[in-house]
């Protein structure tokens, strides 16, 4: 016993957390009474066990389990303050990610806005919701991985918003030139800077030829100039990733509400409405914006189709599960949508019974005489590219040899409660004001709203008061004349208009 307690005393005299706050306060307090009840037991431990009384034993089994469950306490602050760490690590690191990448962006803008005379480049994609997102996952301390938090991802940026300054227009031709010279100083391993980072490569990635079998997206990518650029600075490293525009498809721009916002030199933008795109942000819910019901209707509902046209359709469908519907790794499980959308789930558990692939998948529900049967995207895939089925025109299903249909549902989004005002009277009740220098005292306060009869607060807003009594005063005098009030003796009846 009276080694436990030394080693316990040791323990915890070594347990030291430096910061101030609730958690810690809590912890030191359970600390000291540890501490105490040690001091006292071994001062006591002789004497009580000494003497072999029924009493001094009872004594020594009440002071054990109250020490075990001081013990259970600090076990638990421990870990409590060890997570607060993590946190704080943490949002330290997203916070140097998110203003890395920021500048880093900016100073690429403006170097390309400079050269080449475009008007108006954009940042896109993940970077831009995830900003938004910031405040949502603080508040839920980032627990959920990917929200909010921009480490791992590219910039997206498109360099041109509208169509129609595409094609053989100077400015497309000044931006092959621009990337050309980055090219070449990066070969000759001449140092660019865009803000702290360093270039350490630029590629350009522009698709030029598309398979047949390749979906319909890809083939709007075709000839659209696409570069990357890598930075680094010590271990980090930025790539942006530089489309010259949008695909010509509308109907494949933007696969979710969450991913229509982009930052432009005039502020935050979105293509959906941004305060529904901010209530689904805090609730994790996100707007499909892509007809995929459509693919399936003109791939088995088309007349005269062969089915090397119906294939390129299905296909697109399949890129939406295997490249759009990552949105659900960032926490938006909640997808909504003004059309029908597949009927799809994560498989965890049982492997695809086609591919005899392990889980976890996405499987999509069928429409065929298969009720209720799931098949995994991989079989799906793999039946409208593999040859099996190379010598039919008809894409079936592997099971009932009916059309491969995929199932749709309607997953509407909920109607927002809009909150609706009865014409009754509101009460008006002042909030406290944020902690900050004190610069008039109450007395003072009340004497010069009695003086203006202004009903704001003056301690914020001096200078405009003493504007609205005074129209005729600059700002300047406005604010030496609140300096002024501010030296007064702070006692009513001060003859303020003396100095007036
Ligand atoms: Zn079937």
């Amino acid at each position: 016993m009276l080694a436990h307690l030394e080693n316990l005393e040791n323990k915890i005299s070594q347990l030291c957390v430096g910061k101030r706050g609730k958690l810690v306060q809590e912890f030191d307090r359970q600390r000291d009474d540890i501490m105490n009840i040690i001091k006292v037991i071994k001062v006591n431990y002789f004497s009580l066990t000494s003497n072999n009384s029924q009493e001094s034993q009872d004594i020594i089994a009440k002071q054990a389990s109250v020490i075990k469950q001081h013990e259970d306490t600090i076990q638990k602050l421990t870990s409590e303050l060890n997570l607060e760490k993590e946190f704080t690590e943490k949002v330290v690191n997203v916070g140097k990610d998110f203003s890395d990448k920021l500048i880093t962006s900016i100073a690429f803008i403006k170097s390309i806005k400079q050269h080449t005379g475009i008007k108006n480049p954009n940042i896109y994609g993940s970077l831009c919701r995830q900003l938004l997102e910031l405040p949502f996952s603080l508040a839920e301390k980032m627990k959920t991985p990917g929200f909010g938090n921009s480490i791992h991802h590219d910039v997206d940026m498109v360099l041109f918003d509208q169509d129609d300054y595409y094609d053989d227009t100077p400015y497309i031709r000044h931006i092959k030139e621009y990337f050309d010279i980055l090219i070449n100083k990066c070969h000759q391993k001449r140092e660019i800077q865009f803000g702290e980072y360093k270039i350490i490569g630029v590629h350009e990635t522009t698709v030029k030829k598309v398979t047949k079998l390749e979906g319909i997206i890809k083939k709007n990518l075709l000839n659209i100039p696409h570069y990357i650029i890598q930075l680094q600075k010590d271990d980090n490293i930025i790539e942006l990733d530089i489309s010259t525009r949008h695909p010509a498809d509308t109907t494949w721009k933007y696969d979710f509400d969450v991913n229509t916002i982009f930052l432009t030199e005039k502020g935050f933008n979105a293509h959906e409405d941004m305060y529904d795109i901010i209530n689904n942000i805090k609730i994790k819910q996100t707007r499909c914006l892509i007809d995929l019901m459509m693919y399936d209707r003109n791939a088995f509902e088309g007349y005269g189709m062969l089915k090397q046209e119906r294939i390129p359709h299905l296909l697109q469908l399949g890129f939406f599960f295997t490249h759009r519907l990552k949105i659900i790794k960032y926490g938006y499980t909640n997808i909504t949508s003004t059309y029908e959308v597949p009927e799809f789930k994560m498989e965890t558990t049982e492997p695809c019974d086609i591919t005899s692939m392990a889980a976890p998948y996405i499987a999509i529900k069928i429409a065929c005489r298969c009720k209720n049967r799931w098949l995994s995207i991989m079989a799906y895939l793999g039946i409208l590219t593999r040859t099996g089925t190379k010598y039919t025109e008809s894409i079936l299903c592997p099971y009932c040899d009916e059309n491969l249909r995929v199932k749709f549902v309607e997953k509407k989004p909920k109607e927002d409660k809009i909150c609706k005002l009865e014409p009754e009277k509101l009460i008006y009740q002042s909030i406290p004001k944020t902690e900050g220098t004190i610069y008039f005292g109450e007395e003072a306060i009340t004497f010069m709203r009695d003086l203006f009869g202004d009903a704001r607060s003056i301690q914020e807003d001096i200078p405009l008061v003493m504007r609205s009594a005074f129209p005729a005063i600059n700002i300047d005098d406005a604010v030496a004349l609140s300096n002024l009030l501010n030296a007064l003796p702070q006692r009513r009846g001060s003859n303020i208009r003396a100095f007036i």
